[in-house]
């Protein structure tokens, strides 16, 4: 069963460790955990009354209720104080392309908007019911979860079609019976679809070998409300600007994806995970770039700045492992200052001696300390768990929500600290740290965590969280950095989209929208 007011299943936590505990109260105060409401306690407004039905359309409260929002921090606020915005009027569940049509159909002819539903662990809204006021025709959810098999696999191209609902787990077990794998996994793998990733710009943990999901997305069949497009799954083309552009990041703006063909690799034949520690911060920028600028050839690179480190050490429950880190590290003079580099190596035998070699070869030349192989077995064991993080600290009284960006290698040290001292200065008490966790040849996308105490009403709770994003989102701008490297648009960073794409981009993007969508039906209020 999925938690109705939290991420992911109810089967799987994440407690706290009691050094978590106390690390966490004697940064952010003692906190209490406000009531959560009760689920049979939200009241799910009656749906709109529909002229006229169409078979494939639900009704019920409890579907209505699941789909009403994703997973971003107002989300899970709504959800625990039980300020749910707007209910969708209907949710279906079409199993073809032509069902998806059909719906669309109805959706012109019954005045409603149409939400697209991956896996809704959104975080930026983007499966929100519009606010009343910016539209109030009637809701449609329509949720892909039907359409999740593997339709082709071609072995030698290395292409594989999906339907687009299909979840994470299940691209990789239809790939992996065949030896092959996507080798995509944002950290909500196990909740997100392939159509929500295409239609978001995801990046997966392992982008440095596999790429994001721009790379990854050959081809496939959109569903628009004035017909269909189908995208040659082609190796190249110079036949004018590719389409495929416009349908990736779309955030159900422009129809709903029903199919897409994605680049597959066979399993590597090796995949390990190792962690490094670093003296500082800027000496892991410099290792970082390095590495990345070498085409050393990793499957992942995460480096955490000295809080966040920190932060990494006191999480796990048996403390007397890291007690023996901290003495070894102590001992080679490592300061508070210290960061920590995780990466992974997967391919062929031969590739992955070779890019620990020259792992090795970086980690000597930056001081660096090779940590032993559990640091990067622990992080891969949880690297999905620690998703469930979220809710264990709400439980505690703590919330916690990140900002995401991307800037130029020659950016990373003054946006790293601007970013984090503006978050510092927008609410106190508050724990704010970073990553660099994609990496590319020009630049690093920079990852902020920030906790600070749950208020005592929602109220409370967003105003500290809004006064949050607001001053970070700010600064990102400030600093010259894209308003999102991962999360995509959604309402939370729509007021900052323009200085990226331009008046006249905005413009563009809205025209196009008009032609495959004239009445403005397909998810308003989101991206543009
Ligand atoms: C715990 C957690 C960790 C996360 N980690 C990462 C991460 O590592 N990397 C990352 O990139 N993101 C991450 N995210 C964000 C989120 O998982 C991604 O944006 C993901 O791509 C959304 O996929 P989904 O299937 O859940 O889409 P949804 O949430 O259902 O939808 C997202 C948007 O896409 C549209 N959409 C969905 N399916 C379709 C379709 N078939 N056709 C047209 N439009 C569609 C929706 O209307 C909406 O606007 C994380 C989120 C959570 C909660």
């Amino acid at each position: 069963m999925l938690r109705w007011n939290g991420y992911g299943k109810e089967t799987i936590t994440y407690p706290l460790s009691e050094t978590a505990r106390l690390y966490f109260s004697q940064i952010l105060g003692r906190a209490e955990h406000p009531p959560d409401v009760e689920r049979a306690s939200v009241i799910v407004r009656p749906p709109h009354p529909f002229s006229k039905s169409h078979p494939l359309l639900q009704f019920d409260d409890e579907t209505r209720l699941q789909h009403a929002l994703g997973q971003s921090f107002p989300d899970l606020a709504a959800k625990r104080f039980g300020q749910f915005p707007r209910f969708p009027d209907a949710v279906a569940f079409p199993e073809s392309d032509q069902d998806v049509t059909d719906l669309l159909v109805w959706a012109r002819t019954a005045g409603t908007q149409v939400i697209p539903f991956g896996g809704g662990t959104s975080v930026v809204g983007g499966v929100n019911p519009a606010k009343r006021e910016e539209d109030d025709r009637p809701v449609l959810t329509i949720s892909l979860a039907r359409l999740n098999d593997l339709h082709d696999l071609d072995e030698v191209s290395h292409l594989a079609t999906f339907g687009a609902g299909t979840l994470g787990p299940y691209v990789e077990a239809q790939l992996r019976a065949h030896d092959f794998t996507l080798g995509h996994y944002p950290q909500s793998f196990e909740h997100s679809s392939l159509g929500g990733w295409v239609a978001t710009r995801s990046a997966g943990q392992q982008s440095l070998s596999y790429g994001r999901i721009e790379s990854l997305f050959a081809g496939g069949t959109i569903e628009t409300p004035s017909g269909r497009i189908t995208l040659p799954s082609l190796p190249a083309s110079a036949a004018g600007p590719d389409l495929r552009q416009l349908i990736l990041g779309s955030e159900g703006r422009l129809g709903i994806i029903t199919k897409a063909t994605v680049r597959v690799r066979p399993l590597p034949e090796t995949e390990i995970f190792y962690g490094v520690m670093f003296p500082d911060w800027t000496t892991g920028i410099h290792a970082a770039r390095e590495a990345i600028q070498a085409g050393t050839p990793l499957s992942m690179m995460r480096l955490s700045n000295p809080t966040e480190t920190e932060t990494f050490l006191k999480l796990p429950e048996h403390q007397n492992q890291v007690g023996i880190l901290r003495s070894l590290l102590k001992w080679k003079n490592f300061t508070s200052e210290k960061c920590l580099m995780l990466f992974g190596v997967s391919g062929s035998n031969t590739m992955v001696r070779f890019g620990r070699r020259a792992m090795v070869e970086v980690t000597r030349q930056h001081h660096g300390f090779w940590l032993t192989e559990l640091i990067g077995r622990q992080w891969a064991k949880s690297r999905f768990r620690s998703a469930y993080l979220r809710d264990t600290l709400w439980e505690h009284g703590y919330a916690i929500d990140t900002l995401e960006t991307a800037v130029p290698w020659n950016a990373v040290p003054i946006a790293s600290q601007t970013i984090l001292n503006v978050l510092a200065d927008a609410v106190s008490p508050v724990l704010a740290m970073l990553h660099l966790s994609h990496m590319y040849r020009d630049g690093a996308s920079l990852y902020f965590t920030f906790v600070f105490r749950v208020g005592a009403t929602w109220e409370e709770t967003i105003q500290r969280w809004r006064a949050l994003k607001a001053a970070g989102s700010k600064a990102v701008l400030s600093v010259g950095g894209t308003i999102t490297h991962q999360h995509g648009v959604g309402v939370e960073h729509r007021p900052y989209l323009t200085p990226e794409k331009s008046e006249l981009g905005i413009e563009t993007l809205r025209n196009v929208q008009k032609s495959l969508d004239p009445l403005g039906i397909m998810n308003p209020g989101k991206l543009i």
